[in-house]
């Protein structure tokens, strides 16, 4: 596979219907009723709040692969990049590589296991419950339905598909980490397991393709076992499985780079799937060279800034995503304040000791939001902090 000619496929052609950050189940069934005659859509259940739930298989194949999306419902990017290997899939049928997958492999994707929780741009479901860590209690009817699920389909893979933060980076010096990947421990002493090995050798072979396009911008996820979530149940099934978050690409807020970064790693992994002719003998070595994503970003960092009161400080601002009448708003709010210089931002400024002017009884503290900032000093005077006036 030519994953330069992929990239190009997929600029151009992603679903232009779905694009931003907000995405709902009005978004996406108009999609779901009109996917061609090579995908079969099914309803498995209904939401809390009654928002059905499908799924969409393809292909024939005897190697079952079994992926979800939007399991939390303000996450969004890779619920985009499976509509677009859909499109992918239909656009190219004919042609010898798809062919190859689609009689090797059936695929079975979920592409929005929280419809509710999507509408309300939340984490958790209607009930707010987080069901990534329902997988025991299987309290949720959307977590049924996953269990049922898996259980009926018995899958050789899954792929349990998630966004990230802002605030995660990787490596020295640190860049921001736009994919991160995890494959689940399977025990508390986060044993390698032959499941867990193949769903690194998967990785691997993801990051390997994506260091072409994000050289240094791949993380790993830290592998604390907690049976609760979804992944790490199904690895304790010894059902390889692997976690994809989707991250932060700079300055795309919209997260369509990322989107891309997914649909190129979806096709990479069902390659890999295809490929792995035996499930003895992978390696897990490329793995454990992936960085570990760390805590280490802000969406802006004003450095050394003179404070009323507090003196000269490192002030870091993040976005908060607010829903506002069907609008998704990213308001920028002091998130924190104090010595920052192990942190990095995503857009950086230092003011180098001088002080914000036309602040006078402005209350410095976090949670407050924080539009602009103007001081005298011959760097940027007048700093913004709303995301329509960035770069
Ligand atoms: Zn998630």
């Amino acid at each position: 596979m030519d994953y330069s000619t992929l990239n190009t496929w997929h600029k151009s052609q992603k679903v232009a219907s779905i694009k931003g950050r907000y995405i709902t189940i009005n978004d996406i069934q108009p999609l779901l009723d009109n996917l061609p005659t090579l995908f079969s859509v099914e309803t498995l259940g209904y939401s809390v709040a009654n928002r059905p739930i499908s799924k969409v298989t393809f292909g024939t194949g005897p190697i079952t692969v079994l992926g979800w999306s939007q399991m939390h419902g303000n996450e969004s990017t890779t619920t985009k990049a499976l509509f677009d290997v859909f499109k992918w899939f239909d656009s190219n049928k004919e042609k010898n590589a798809v062919t190859d997958l689609l009689d090797t492999c059936t695929f079975i994707m979920v592409p929005m296991l929280n419809p509710d929780g999507a509408d309300a741009y939340t984490r958790a479901n209607a009930n707010n419950v987080d069901l990534n860590r329902d997988a025991q209690d299987l309290s949720q009817p959307e977590s049924v339905i996953l269990k049922n699920l898996y259980t009926n389909l018995k899958p050789d893979y899954c792929l349990n598909l998630h966004g990230q933060r802002t605030i995660f980076g990787v490596g020295e010096p640190a860049k921001s980490a736009i994919v991160s990947f995890l494959s689940p421990s399977q025990d508390e002493l986060r044993t390698v397991t032959q499941s867990r090995k193949i769903g690194m050798s998967l990785i691997a072979d993801m990051n390997e393709m994506l260091q072409e396009f994000i050289p240094d911008s791949v993380g790993r996820y830290d592998d604390g076992f907690n049976i609760n979530c979804v992944g790490d149940t199904l690895q304790h099934h010894n059902i390889p499985t692997v976690l994809f978050e989707a991250g932060h690409y700079p300055g795309d807020y919209d997260r369509e780079e990322t989107r891309t970064l997914v649909f190129l790693s979806l096709i990479r992994i069902f390659e890999s799937v295809r490929l792995l002719k035996s499930k003895k003998n992978t390696s897990s070595n490329p793995y454990f060279t992936i960085p570990e994503n760390k805590k280490c970003f802000f969406d802006y960092l004003i450095r050394s800034i003179k404070l009323p009161v507090l003196g000269v400080v490192d002030l870091a601002v993040q976005f908060e995503e607010t829903l506002e009448n069907g609008t998704l708003n990213f308001v920028p709010k002091i998130h924190q304040i104090g010595d920052l210089k192990e942190f990095n931002g995503h857009i950086e400024v230092n003011y180098e000791g001088s002080a914000p002017i036309n602040k006078d009884n402005f209350d410095w503290k976090e949670g407050v939001i924080i539009e602009e900032i103007q001081t005298n000093s011959s760097l940027p005077t007048t700093f913004s902090l709303k995301r329509n006036d960035l770069l």
